[in-house]
């Protein structure tokens, strides 16, 4: 309890303008998350139903970013750990895909409901592993994973309804998946709710910074008793996923990660019959008209492109302001940075968490040090970092033209290119001038723009006075260097099957 005196210099003192609205009268005491993330020392290969270690017992270290210290030991898979996965994927094969599809679907809702029940230690575990904030992970990446199986369970028994006018619905057969690491958990949701719905057997790569809440999930799998086989889970980085890619029994390829990457797979996979979905990079435009209401867009930018520090292939990393109001809009984000808090992801209140590797942390800093050269200006709260791990301060830059490399390239982090645009044909000029084409998104208060917007924008989503809105019924994916193929809906089913 502070003496009288202290209290009545406390009330003396005038707060400056952006602490009256943001600043020091809302410090927050520390609030870290604390259930038990119930993480191993040691991890396995999760083949056949069973745990086991890499054949030549090679292992790597997953680290924790926000403090660099060592979380567990991951076995490194190579080519013989891969094929054994395959085989006992294409033992399953027959028997799972013959179960009817209600059977089928029994052993989706329970996976959905053993993770629901082991949601916050996924949470915290996705948090350690990854970096993204506790909020996050608690509120967006578990209860969506699930929400997928659920999702997905529902659609087990009813494909004839998903594809009306086919007589025979198939499986492809076993399916090998590959997914990255900004969105652990979600990404083995989306691959792997489908491919089970329709009746396939996988073999699933995690990204090797963040293989530990799949691993968990191979205990998930253990305790719904899904049959031996039906999924295995091998862990490595990309030598692991080229062989996975290059193995000649899988039937289809499965790939979410970088453009780069998906390159190659795309030539390891020509000529082998086998399917191919890619879901790959964005740079995404979020059109900001002179008639929308500024503060709910500012809160959407603000989602766009912080939300999991801006590590979203679908981010809204290029704002595309109307001229007459960007000195307002820039003015009001800004001072919206400046709330931001950056820090421990395990805290409840962190808003921004940490790089998920010192590589990504690398390639943000080369690319802002790339706009600051190329003469856009370049905005950043003062924030304090924590001194050890992997972290960015939140990072806007204004006068940015089409030309520059912040522009036009994948950041991939919490940095927003800021563009103008005076006229609706010129704003939609400029969000196509790109070689991706995930997503966009448009804040107007007139509904037949959304319309002519949602129409010409070259994107597989479009938001409209929101932004990263997700659903498991809502397909997603992208044209161009975003890739091909649907996740979600009845699109991302489609994807998984063949009708006759
Ligand atoms: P990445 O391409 O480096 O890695 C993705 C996965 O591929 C990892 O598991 C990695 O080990 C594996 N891999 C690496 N080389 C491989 C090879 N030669 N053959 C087979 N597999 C290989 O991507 P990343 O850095 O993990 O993820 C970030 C990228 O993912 C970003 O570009 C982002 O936009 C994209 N992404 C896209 C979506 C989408 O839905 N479109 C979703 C999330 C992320």
């Amino acid at each position: 309890m502070p003496s009288a005196p202290a209290r009545s210099a406390r009330r003396r003192r005038t707060p400056t303008a952006p602490e009256l609205i943001f600043g020091n009268l809302w410090e927050f005491d520390p609030s870290p998350e604390t259930a038990d993330p119930k993480l191993k020392a040691q991890y396995d290969l999760f083949i056949d139903g069973q745990f086991v270690p890499a054949r030549r017992g090679a292992r790597f270290t997953s680290i924790n970013p926000a403090n660099e210290k060592a979380l567990a030991e991951v076995a490194l898979a190579d080519e013989s750990d891969v094929a054994d996965a395959y085989a006992a994927a294409a033992r399953a094969f027959p028997r799972w895909s013959r179960l009817p599809g209600a059977e089928r679907g029994k052993y989706l809702f329970r996976l959905a409901r053993l993770l629901q029940d082991r949601a916050r230690e996924f949470a915290v575990a996705e948090t350690l592993d990854g970096g993204k904030p506790i909020r996050e992970s608690r509120d967006f990446d578990v209860p969506m994973a699930a929400a997928h199986f659920f999702y997905h369970a529902g659609w087990a028994d009813k494909l004839n309804y998903a594809f009306p006018g086919a007589r025979v619905v198939r499986p492809l057969g076993v399916v090998g998946q590959v997914i990255p690491w900004n969105f652990p958990l979600l990404m083995l949701a989306w691959k792997l709710a489908p491919a089970l719905a329709t009746g396939n057997t996988v073999v699933l790569k995690p990204a090797e910074t963040t293989s530990l809440t799949a691993l968990k999930f191979a205990e998930i799998l253990q305790e719904a008793e899904l049959p031996p086989g039906v999924v295995n889970v091998v862990t490595g980085a990309g030598v692991t996923g080229a062989a996975v890619v290059a193995h000649p029994q899988a039937a289809k390829i499965a790939f979410t990660g970088s453009t780069e990457v998906g390159r190659q797979i795309m030539r390891a996979t020509a000529g082998t019959g086998k399917r191919l979905t890619l879901e790959l990079g964005g740079k995404a435009a979020n059109i900001l008209f002179d008639d929308a209401p500024l503060d709910q867009a500012v809160e959407g930018v603000i989602n766009g492109i912080f939300f999991n520090q801006g590590h979203v292939c679908c981010a809204g990393s290029r704002l595309l302001v109307q001229e007459s109001v960007v000195d307002e809009v820039v003015a009001r984000l800004t001072l919206r940075l400046r709330s931001l808090r950056v820090g421990d992801p395990l805290d409840k209140n962190t808003d921004v968490g940490a790089i998920n590797s010192g590589e990504q942390l690398a390639r943000i800093k080369r690319l802002v040090a790339v706009g600051v050269r190329e003469g856009a200006t370049l905005y950043q709260p003062p924030c304090a970092l924590p001194p050890k791990g992997f972290y960015f301060p939140p990072t806007l830059f204004t006068g940015v033209q089409q030309s520059h490399r912040i522009a036009r390239e994948e950041i991939f982090g919490p940095v927003l290119s800021i563009l103008t645009f005076r006229t609706v044909d010129e704003a939609i000029e400029k969000a196509n001038n790109t070689a991706y084409g995930l997503s966009a998104g448009v804040w107007t208060d007139k509904g037949s723009r959304i319309l002519k917007l949602s129409t010409e924008l070259k994107a597989g989503v479009v938001w409209a006075n929101t932004y990263n809105k997700f659903d498991p019924a809502s397909p997603f994916g992208g044209y161009k260097e975003s890739g091909f193929g649907r996740e979600g809906g009845r699109h991302g089913l489609a994807d998984y099957v063949t009708l006759s």
